[in-house]
């Protein structure tokens, strides 16, 4: 299994100290991929270091609100100091924005807070890493990896969330174009688009009886998401196997989007 082994290889992780984020650094890690993980709660940094950190991985945690453009470029020039490079950076740190109301009712600043964790750190944060793989591919040494959490929620219409489908759809977008303007350095960029998975930030949803009785249904796989479901993609676009995998925005979610 050479061909995924990310031994000499680190990647940036944002949102990695939880949910969907801490399993791909468990399964980077794994697979020998040192790790940079940034959140905002310096106690989930803690845990989730001494937890990679017992499967046997180089770890550096930051802490860094990626809404923050300056935190995003003193946590990215941290990164680069601690691994020398960066091959890989997963943007995943992202809002569901709370409860849902009617888009008659949403306020702008609803809005204006979605995109900005949503898209606009993305931007950031994207924009520092490609800068920086870009410089490296001039360099002599090309190559790079972009990979964007998106949702499933980019593909439907998302009555009561229409904030956060449209962020998740801008994303699909931006990785799109990324992929087609950063391939003659070598840099490929790709959206993973979860369905419904068990994370903090689904937790009101899967308590709720009438929410899974609607949807289990719907799902041909019958069980929602597991954060170790999103572990091999992570390690596939991290490898040497994705090398002419661009611009494709992959559906993790147990077939719902095709049933
Ligand atoms: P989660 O466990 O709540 O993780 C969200 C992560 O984002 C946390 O690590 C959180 O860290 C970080 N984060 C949020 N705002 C941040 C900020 N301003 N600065 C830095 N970090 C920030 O939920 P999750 O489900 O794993 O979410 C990960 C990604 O998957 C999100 O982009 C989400 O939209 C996407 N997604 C999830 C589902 C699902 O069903 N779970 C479905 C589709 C897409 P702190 O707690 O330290 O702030």
């Amino acid at each position: 299994m050479s061909m995924f082994d990310l031994s000499g290889k680190a990647a940036v992780i944002t949102g990695g100290n939880g949910g969907i984020g801490l399993a791909m650094a468990r399964a980077l890690v794994d697979a020998n991929c040192a790790v940079s993980i940034w959140g905002r709660n310096a106690a989930k940094l803690d845990s989730a270091v001494k937890e990679l950190e017992a499967r046997g991985g180089a770890v550096h945690a930051l802490r860094c609100d990626v809404t923050d453009p300056a935190c995003v470029l003193e946590s990215f020039d941290a990164a680069v100091d601690r691994y020398g490079r960066i091959d890989g950076c997963f943007v995943n740190a992202g809002t569901g924005g709370g409860g849902r109301r009617s888009f008659l009712e949403r306020s702008f600043e609803e809005w204006r807070r979605m995109l900005d964790v949503n898209l606009d750190a993305a931007f950031h944060v994207l924009q520092a890493a490609a800068r920086h793989m870009a410089a490296n591919a001039e360099a002599g040494q090309p190559g790079g990896r972009l990979v964007a959490t998106s949702s499933i929620a980019a593909l439907f219409g998302v009555a009561r969330n229409e904030h956060y489908g449209a962020s998740k759809a801008a994303l699909n977008s931006l990785v799109r174009s990324l992929a087609v303007e950063l391939a003659r350095y070598g840099i490929t960029a790709n959206a993973i688009l979860p369905g419904y998975s068990e994370t903090e930030m689904t937790e009101g949803l899967f308590t709720n009886e009438k929410f899974r009785d609607a949807v289990i249904p719907r799902i041909p796989m019958r069980r929602f998401g597991k954060v170790e479901d999103f572990g091999g993609i992570a390690v596939y676009l991290m490898s040497d196997a994705s090398a002419y995998h661009t611009a494709d925005c992959f559906v993790i979610d147990g077939g719902y989007s095709s049933y």
